[in-house]
């Protein structure tokens, strides 16, 4: 793009060949839906109605426009932060660089609670809780998948409680939710919870200095540092979460699939008597840790 002459006979067809080639010399790994996002907002129109206008020149505020959202994402800026929207589970979630961007694989923890909570029924509603809920991706699409649920939720972080409300608003929810700013569980001192949900940060210090730039400049470190080995959120998540367990409750927490062992052996530190399973996501590896009290 920045090679781009400020022709006005550019169609958006040509437009997105030289903004994806761009963004492919510019460290994007998917140059081409990269593009169509950014360009779909740049002209305000969605992203499957671009086709219809390939042929459509490009007027120069337009293209400056373009420009300056394809300038963005070459310098590493998520397209999630550009737009401001990323999908999750077939929902559209508000994000801000406050929140993660919702992960792919984090459909895995949503497609397991919802199962155990529908296996539950709903004759003694569960005291359920989403703990780190950043762009409130998980309480949100639960809540919506199951109408009768109610969720508390909670982040450290007051800015993520923000936009989790925008986004619970945005679908529906926002009155089966109730929304709690603290640390872990002890957000909740009272509470005695049947089922916890969680993706904690779980990403090592290292790990996170060695990311893609898209990650590491830009996600919150709050959302991702899990500390030297990863796993510090979970010391700090399952101690606080002693006392808090009715009997028969379910843990499901998300994890990273090469230290599945090392995160039971903490929540066993806790809960010795639970009993564990482990559950794929869609790259066949282990992503959820349940965790059933007796
Ligand atoms: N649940 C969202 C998702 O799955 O997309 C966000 C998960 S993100 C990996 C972890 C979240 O934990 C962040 O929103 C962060 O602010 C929150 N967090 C970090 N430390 C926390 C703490 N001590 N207590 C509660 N939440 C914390
Ligand atoms: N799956 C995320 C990543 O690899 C990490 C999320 C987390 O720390 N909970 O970027």
């Amino acid at each position: 793009m920045a090679a781009t002459p400020a022709s006005s006979e550019r169609t958006l067809i040509d437009v997105l060949r030289l903004s994806t080639d761009y963004l492919a010399q510019h460290g994007s790994t998917s140059p081409r839906l990269d593009a169509e996002l950014l360009l779909a907002r740049a002209l305000d129109v969605r992203r499957i109605d671009l086709y219809l206008l390939y042929d459509r020149p490009l007027r120069e505020p337009e293209l400056a426009a373009t420009r300056e959202l394809i300038r963005r994402r070459a310098s590493g800026e998520p397209v999630a932060y550009i737009t401001g929207v990323r999908e999750f589970y077939n929902r559209a979630f508000a994000v801000t660089p406050a929140v993660l961007i919702p992960r792919p694989e984090t459909e895995t923890l949503v497609e397991v609670a919802v199962e155990r909570l529908r296996a539950r029924g709903h004759h003694a509603p569960p005291a359920v809780v989403d703990i780190g809920t950043g762009s409130g991706a998980i309480a949100v699409t639960v809540a919506a998948e199951l109408p009768h649920l109610h969720i508390f939720v909670t982040d450290v972080s007051p800015a993520a409680i923000e936009v989790a409300h925008i986004n619970a608003a945005r679908h529906g929810v926002e009155q089966r939710l109730t929304f709690v700013e603290g640390a872990w569980a002890a957000a909740h001192a009272q509470a005695q919870f049947d089922v916890v949900l969680s993706n904690p940060p779980y990403v090592t210090t290292e790990e996170l200095a060695e990311s893609s730039r898209d990650v590491r400049d830009f996600e919150p470190h709050l959302a991702l540092d899990g500390g030297a080995d990863g796993l510090d959120a979970y010391r700090a998540l399952a101690a606080s979460l002693a006392g808090h367990m009715s009997s028969s409750a379910t843990l499901l927490l998300e994890i990273d699939p090469r230290r599945a062992d090392q995160v039971a052996g903490v929540v066993r530190g806790v809960f010795p008597d639970a009993g564990f399973t482990f559950h794929e996501d869609l790259t066949r590896r282990n992503r959820v840790l349940e965790a059933n009290l007796p």
